[in-house]
C-alpha cells in the first residue's frame, strides 16, 4: 500500500482515533505484522504533541505458549510492576489505541477452560482500575492486516496480494479518502442525525423479528439513549472510539429481553469462530443457546460471570452499510459488528446515560446498565430484519424494514 495513504490513515487514528492532546501519553497494543505502520502511528501521535509514546507488542503464539506452560495461579494473578502501570494509567490518563491485525483461528487449540479460568480469577483484580478508568480517557481500535487475516479473506491470492486487498478494504471502510479527517466530520453528523431522531420517539422497548427465526422483545433505560460515532471523555475530549464504525448504539434494561435471537454472521472470539447460533432470552437473562460450531466457546462467554448473561449492547446499523456492500466477512468484529444489527452479551456503557458526567458509575448501575467482565457483539442483522418502536405513549413506530431504516 502507498506509504501517502498509510501516513493518512496514521494520522486519522491519532487525531480523530484517539485525538491526542499536547503532553499526553500514548499507549498502543499492536501485532507484530505491520511494524512499518506503527511506526508511522508512533509517529503521528508525537507530531499531536504526545510526551510519551509506548507500544506493547502482540503475538499470538506466543500467547499459546504462555496458556500451555504458566499455571493457573501465573496466569490469573497480577505482578506488583502490572499493579504499578494500572496505577501509571491512573494518575497520567493516557490514551490507548488498539491495531487489530490477528489471525481469526490464531488461537486454535489453545485450552479454553484454561483461559476463561486465567480470565475470570485475573478480572476481580483490575476490575477497580478498570472502573476508575471508565469514560475517562481517550481509546481507539483500528485495524491493520496480517497475513494469516488476509489469506482467511482471501485464499485464492498469493499472501503479498492479499495482503494489499485486506489493506483496500480496511482503508475504504475506514473512509480514508482524501481528506479523511473531513469524511469522517461528515460521517459522525449524519450518525447523530440518526441517533437524535431514534432519542425523539421515547422508545420503551424495541421488537425484532427475522425470517430466520428471530422474534425478540429488548427494554430500554428511561435514562439513557442512542449514541452514534465519536464519543467525550469525561475530561472533555472528543475522540473516536471506533475505526470504522456504522452503529447508532444504547445500552439496554438489564432484565428486560424476552425471546429468541438468531445470529447471522459467525463470531470470532478469542481467536476461533462459533458458527450457526442463536441465544433465547428470558427476563433479560439467556436461558437457553446452541451453536453448530464452538458451542462451548459461547456457553463459557455466557458463564463468564453474573453479568455476562445479560445484554450490555444493543446496536442498530443498516443491511446497506459500506461494510456489508464490500461483500466481505471479515471474521473481526470491528468490520462485521457495523455490517448489521447486533447486541452485546455483558458489560454495558454507563455514559449512554443522559448526564452521566454528573453521576457515578454505580449510579449509571442502578438505572440498569449492565456490569461484567465480557462485552461480546453479536450479530442478528439480515436482510429480512424487521424492528419496531413501542413508545412510551403506547404506539408503534417503524424503525427498521428489510434489514435497513424505515424511516
Ligand atoms: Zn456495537
Amino acid at each position: 500500500m502507498k506509504k501517502t495513504i498509510l501516513r493518512k490513515y496514521a494520522n486519522l487514528i491519532a487525531k480523530c482515533g484517539v485525538n491526542v492532546q499536547e503532553g499526553q501519553e500514548v499507549f498502543i497494543t499492536a501485532g507484530l505484522d505491520q511494524p512499518e505502520f506503527v511506526q508511522m502511528v508512533v509517529e503521528e501521535c508525537y507530531k499531536l504533541g504526545a510526551s510519551r509514546v509506548v507500544v506493547d507488542w502482540d503475538y499470538q503464539p506466543l500467547q499459546k505458549t504462555q496458556y500451555k506452560y504458566e499455571s493457573l495461579e501465573t496466569l490469573g494473578s497480577l505482578t506488583a510492576y502490572q499493579k504499578a502501570r494500572w496505577e501509571h494509567y491512573l494518575e497520567k490518563i493516557p490514551c490507548r489505541i488498539y491495531i487489530e491485525s490477528d489471525d481469526p483461528d490464531g488461537l486454535k487449540g489453545i485450552d479454553q477452560d484454561k483461559m476463561l479460568k486465567a480470565q475470570q480469577m485475573h478480572y476481580p483484580l483490575i476490575k477497580g482500575y478498570r472502573d476508575a478508568l471508565e469514560n475517562k480517557y481517550q481509546w481507539c481500535i483500528a485495524a491493520a492486516p496480517g497475513a494469516a487475516w488476509a489469506k482467511k479473506l482471501f485464499p485464492e491470492l498469493t499472501k503479498k496480494q492479499a495482503i494489499e486487498k485486506l489493506w483496500e478494504a480496511i482503508l475504504s471502510t475506514s473512509r480514508v479518502t482524501d481528506d479523511p479527517v473531513a469524511a469522517w466530520e461528515a460521517h459522525n453528523a449524519n450518525l447523530q442525525k440518526h441517533c437524535a431522531y431514534l432519542n425523539s420517539l421515547g422508545i420503551e422497548k424495541l421488537h425484532y423479528t427475522a425470517a430466520n427465526g428471530t422474534d425478540f422483545t429488548v427494554g430500554m433505560i428511561p435514562e439513557a439513549e442512542f449514541k452514534g460515532g465519536g464519543d467525550t471523555s469525561l475530561q472533555g475530549i472528543f475522540f473516536n472510539p471506533n475505526i470504522p464504525t456504522e452503529e447508532c448504539f444504547i445500552s439496554p434494561m438489564r432484565g428486560a429481553a424476552e425471546g429468541k435471537v438468531v445470529s447471522t454472521m459467525p463470531l470470532s472470539r478469542e481467536g476461533q469462530l462459533i458458527e450457526n447460533f442463536w441465544i433465547r432470552f428470558e427476563n433479560g437473562k439467556a436461558v437457553e443457546w446452541h451453536a453448530e460450531k464452538n458451542e462451548q466457546l459461547l456457553t463459557n462467554i455466557i458463564t463468564a460471570d453474573e453479568g455476562a448473561a445479560y445484554l450490555g449492547e444493543c446496536a442498530l446499523v443498516p443491511y446497506n452499510s459500506p461494510i456489508r456492500e464490500s461483500g466481505l466477512l471479515f471474521y473481526n468484529t470491528l468490520f462485521d459488528e457495523n455490517a448489521a444489527c447486533h447486541l452485546a452479551l455483558g458489560h454495558g456503557f454507563p455514559d449512554t446515560i443522559r448526564g452521566f458526567e454528573e453521576k457515578t458509575l454505580e449510579e449509571c448501575r442502578s438505572l440498569g446498565v449492565n456490569d461484567s467482565m465480557v462485552h461480546v457483539d453479536f450479530m442478528i442483522g439480515c436482510a429480512s430484519l424487521n424492528i419496531d418502536a413501542i413508545t412510551k405513549d403506547g404506539q408503534t413506530v417503524p424503525v427498521f424494514r428489510n434489514g435497513t431504516w424505515a424511516f
